[in-house]
């Protein structure tokens, strides 16, 4: 298995899986349950995806040493700010059945999300934690909760993929030692990405899908990749990525295929402040 070193010398597989969208606790229970069997090792949920307690459910019927999975989680807005972010961990440990968590993230950029870092800190100084970091953070928001704190965060989940690369975000993550972790990774099939002329066309040469080149793409930029699915074969496909390395005119052909914009949220947009701002749920 491929891991990469965090800044705080943590390891993480690059391979993950996630699990946004699978809101049927047996279908997120067995889809989890077959992505372990498949061996993967990272498994990211979050708060508001209302699936912690399946993926704990999987982890434990797996049968593999919890200190073997990488378990990642997220702070939701409605629960920004320090103490609400303290209490929502404890449930979030309670969901997943277990007493620590791997990599703990606040979700958005939006709220009090001073008063969660400071409480991640203290739970990261703890041991509660052993990476604490963000999503969807643009370069200026970053920067400025690493000028304003004491850890810098270890990962930026952020929306990535061929089509939306972020690059100029990618350059400061990199000056700080921020390890990108790709939501999203097909672009949750938006655009034709599954069969896209230049990935297909990649892929052709190695005998691999345009999802395969889409994976091995961000393994070899260091970018780690949580793709989602519920199908055994598709999660299989998925992690069958090791046997073959696209070649630097592979690379800059993927790497044109840039748009430089977001296709699925763009952090900045009113509609979305409001929209994500009135999701709330019972943890
Ligand atoms: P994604 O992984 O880009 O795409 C998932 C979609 O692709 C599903 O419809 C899935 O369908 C399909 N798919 C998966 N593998 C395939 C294959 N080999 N061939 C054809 N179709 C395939 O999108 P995502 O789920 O939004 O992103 C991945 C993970 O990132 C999430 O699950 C979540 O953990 C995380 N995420 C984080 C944030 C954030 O704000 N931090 C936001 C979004 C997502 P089936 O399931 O039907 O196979």
């Amino acid at each position: 298995m491929n891991v990469i070193k965090l800044n705080n010398y943590v390891e993480v597989p690059q391979l993950g899986f996630g699990v946004f969208q699978i809101t049927d606790e047996e279908e997120c229970r067995k889809s989890v349950l077959t992505a372990l069997q498949t061996g993967y090792r990272l498994i990211d949920t979050a708060a508001c995806y209302g699936n912690e307690r399946a993926v704990g459910q999987a982890v434990k019927e797996s049968g593999i040493d919890r200190k073997d999975i990488f378990l990642t989680s997220k702070v939701w807005i409605q629960d920004a700010g320090y103490e609400k972010t303290k209490c929502s961990f404890e449930k979030t440990l309670e969901n997943l059945q277990t007493d620590y968590l791997d990599l703990y993230l606040i979700h958005m950029p939006y709220g009090d999300y001073y008063g969660s870092w400071r409480a991640m800190e203290e739970l990261y100084n703890a041991g509660k934690i052993r990476a604490i970091g963000v999503c969807n953070f643009e370069a200026d928001r970053l920067v400025d909760l690493i000028l304003n704190s004491q850890v810098v965060p270890a990962v930026n989940q952020v929306e990535l993929h061929p089509f939306c690369q972020q690059k100029q975000l990618r350059e400061v993550m990199y000056h700080y030692e921020i390890t990108p972790m790709a939501w999203a990774p097909f672009a949750e099939g938006r655009n034709g990405i599954f069969t896209n002329e230049t990935l297909t066309d990649i892929g052709r040469q190695y005998g691999k899908k345009p999802s395969q080149v889409i994976l091995r793409w961000l393994r070899q930029s260091g970018i780690i990749a949580i793709p989602k699915s519920v199908h055994r074969e598709r999660i299989e496909e998925n992690s069958d990525i090791d046997f073959f390395r696209l070649t630097e005119e592979d690379l800059i052909r993927i790497s044109q295929m840039d748009t430089g914009k977001s296709q699925i949220l763009d952090i900045r947009s009113l509609l979305e402040v409001y929209r994500l701002f009135n999701i709330r749920f019972v943890q």
